[in-house]
């Protein structure tokens, strides 16, 4: 499909559940990942701490709030401005994705022709008006 790149902040961004994910009694969250190999040798495990920042947003990514709410409070408690904010956030989002330690999901869905971000409830893409057609299985 074709078209503007999603936005990770539009999105909610969900930790994975299948990892092993510590919190230390100072507010440090680190989260033990299998490295991914070509062999079929024993999987070896890398811890990842993350720092003060990161730490505080994966303490926010609960699986409701999207990747823009998440940058308003850190924005807020940080002291960033908010396109600052927003802009490592989106980033951090990336990375994290990237590397398999966290899901990105739709809040509302996306337009099964363009893509667009749908608002909630919606039946028609605002931006290019097919209908869309909620998943439903058979039997
Ligand atoms: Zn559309």
């Amino acid at each position: 499909m074709k078209g503007r790149e999603r936005d990770p902040l539009n999105l909610i961004p969900e930790r994975r559940q299948d990892l092993l994910w510590e919190t230390t009694p100072t507010g440090e969250v680190s989260v033990t990942i299998k490295q991914r190999s070509l062999f079929p040798i024993p999987q070896r495990l890398r811890k990842i701490v993350f720092d003060e920042t990161g730490s505080y947003v994966l303490s926010l990514i609960d699986g409701r709030m999207t990747g823009f709410e998440i940058a308003r409070i850190l924005s807020e408690a940080k002291g960033l401005g908010i396109e600052q904010a927003e802009a490592s956030l989106r980033e951090f989002l990336k990375t994290l994705q990237s590397r398999g330690i966290i899901t990105l999901r739709g809040g509302f869905g996306h337009c099964k022709a363009c893509g667009a971000d749908l608002p909630e409830g919606a039946l028609y893409c605002p931006q290019c008006g097919t209908r869309q057609a909620s998943e439903e299985s058979h039997g």
